[in-house]
């Protein structure tokens, strides 16, 4: 299933929905047309674990081509939110964690030109989501490097602690993409999340493809582009430490939980690796995408305060 945040006019809450050709079919009016109870926010489905996902699914499959009456919405009527407009803790992010990145940002930043041992791990606040379409706010007083970074995010299902990597697949509930907006201008004392936390640096979605559905999350293409030029171009399958590995780790130290995010990084053709170094300006519009998931497309816009 292709799950999506809507919101079907500006006074509605944001609600659980499936994607169904140009329709969202509302999950909670779903389940209450065929009498079973759905959960109506994505979190609310994730803490359902995986019967929640399999009786949602079912219904879909029930349901046939043509949702019940008052279940569903054209998506020309909706907007559409972030998958977890309100992610419950930071988002983890992943850096250095595609050799040409290492490499590029070796040469063009303060980090070091080795391959990492471990994984590299910052993080993002929550109130740095925005949904696809929002702005990506540009403060001409905080920076003058707005740099770009397309990636494949892990959405958690079950939590746990010291999770095994043999295990870590069973506990991921779905796939989606972020764009790591960073502040290369930013980073203090070699410390990244003032330069990737701020508001607006986490596009995040269209939708949440659920695990089921995505054969092998090691191989996506992932691309961007900047006014339609083409900046990044690469394949999951090029990530130094895969999704287990990653979750592994993280484990080991941080208790994962259901909907955490973990964003794996980013590959390499981001703007201060480009010779001449490159930037977004208010104006510039970034599209981001990975296969079989889906694009985010993002205007910059001029956030500076008076
Ligand atoms: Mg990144």
């Amino acid at each position: 299933m292709k799950l999506v945040t809507y919101r079907a006019s500006v006074d509605d809450e944001a609600r659980l929905g499936v994607l169904h050709g140009d329709l969202i079919v509302d999950a909670e009016a779903l389940g209450a047309a065929y009498g079973e109870d759905i959960p109506d926010t994505m979190l609310g489905l994730i803490d359902s674990g995986k019967p929640g996902v399999a009786a949602l699914g079912a219904l879909m499959d029930a349901m046939g081509d043509t949702p019940p009456i008052h279940t569903s919405v054209p998506m020309s009527n909706a907007r559409l939110c972030a998958p977890i407009p309100r992610p419950r803790k930071n988002i983890w992010g992943v850096g250095l964690n595609y050799t040409e990145h290492v490499a590029e940002s070796a040469r063009a930043l303060d980090t070091s030109d080795a391959l990492p041992q471990k994984p590299v791990l910052f993080s993002k606040p929550p109130t740095c989501v925005i949904a696809d379409g929002e702005p990506i706010q540009h403060n001409s007083k905080m920076t003058q490097q707005l740099d770009w970074e397309v990636e494949l995010a892990v959405v958690m299902g079950s939590g746990g602690k010291n999770i095994a990597r043999d295990d870590a697949m069973a506990h991921v509930f779905g796939y989606s993409v972020m764009i790591d907006v960073s502040a290369r201008d930013n980073r203090r004392a070699g410390q990244w999340i003032f330069s990737k936390g701020q508001d607006s640096f986490g596009p995040f979605g269209p939708c949440i493809v659920t695990a089921d559905e995505i054969e092998d999350p090691h191989n996506l293409d992932l691309w961007l582009t900047k006014n339609g030029e083409e900046k990044q171009r690469s394949n999951t399958g090029f990530m130094l430490f895969d999704i287990p590995s990653l979750i592994a780790d993280i484990s080991t130290g941080m208790t994962v939980e259901p909907g955490d995010i973990i964003a794996t990084g980013t590959p390499a053709g981001v703007g201060a690796g480009s010779d001449p170094q490159e930037w977004m300006w208010p104006g510039d519009t970034i599209v981001a995408c990975v296969e079989g998931i889906g694009t985010l497309t993002h205007p910059i816009i001029d956030a500076t305060p008076k």
